[in-house]
């Protein structure tokens, strides 16, 4: 049976101290919520990583993650983090494919491809982001988009790979800007990227994967979007800066 997750993206805020104070608090609110097959995941700057992972690894199902990995082993790249490097810290995850890191970093599918190669050789799993621009959902072109940013991305990996990756549909018109999907709108691409995974692999590894919905989930619309039947959590940016809201929308699956 496929995770529920509920997945913190803290981008480039929090200082140090600042980072780690806002973490202590939500392990304390969240380590008696997280309920079953659940799931949370803070990413975090790398510069928190070591010391979040030390405070989450006494806490059952709470994990953390990086936010980005250069696709070489290591070498002359000044400013960049390796996936060993990443997973030295104790962290689980790395997401990888954010729209922000597509849009402002030049990041292709092709790269993105070698990423999640990389991810994955260091034990890292993916929490490959994927979603349509405001014009290519106008342009009804959304379903062409997912596909073959999912094509080039990730469908490369053979069975036991693909079975490590945690997807995540974030609609770029719906991320930091307050619009969110619909429900509806959400569950008809969670429904079909679900689709694509038993067409591609098959339909046991469809249904044992998570894929998550992230654009401005906050806990007025978490319970709704959560309560479709392929979505399983989400990929939360604004919202995970106030552990208050996090820990409601963690607590939508209790
Ligand atoms: C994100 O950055 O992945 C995200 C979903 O941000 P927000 O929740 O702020 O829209």
């Amino acid at each position: 049976m496929r995770k529920n997750i509920v997945a913190g993206n803290w981008k480039m805020n929090l200082d140090y101290e600042k980072g780690l104070s806002l973490f202590s608090e939500i392990v304390n609110m969240v380590k008696d919520e997280v309920v079953g097959n659940q799931e949370v995941i803070v990413c975090s700057p790398a510069i928190h990583l070591s010391s979040l992972a030390k405070l989450a690894a006494p806490v059952k199902n709470v994990t953390v993650g990086g936010q980005n990995i250069h696709q070489a082993e290591s070498g002359a790249y000044t400013g960049e983090v390796s996936a060993s490097q990443v997973k030295s810290t104790g962290a689980a995850y790395v997401i990888l494919g954010h729209s922000e890191r597509r849009a402002y970093f030049g990041e292709t599918d092709e790269l993105l491809a070698e990423k999640v190669d990389a991810a994955l050789k260091h034990d890292l799993k993916p929490i490959f982001c994927i979603g349509e621009t405001i014009e290519e959902r106008e342009n009804e072109r959304f379903f062409e988009i997912i596909q073959s940013q999912l094509d080039k991305g990730v469908f490369h990996l053979s069975n036991a790979d693909f079975g490590q990756v945690v997807l995540a549909y974030e609609p770029v018109w719906a991320i930091g800007t307050g619009l969110t999907a619909t429900p509806a709108q959400a569950q008809e691409v969670h429904a079909y990227i679900r689709e694509a995974i038993a067409n591609k692999y098959n339909q046991e590894i469809a249904d044992n994967t998570t894929i998550l919905y992230g654009g401005s989930a906050n806990p007025g619309n978490a319970k709704e979007l959560f309560s479709q039947p392929d979505i399983d959590g989400g990929l939360i940016g604004g919202a995970s800066l106030k552990s208050r809201d996090f820990l409601d929308i963690v607590k939508v699956f209790n």
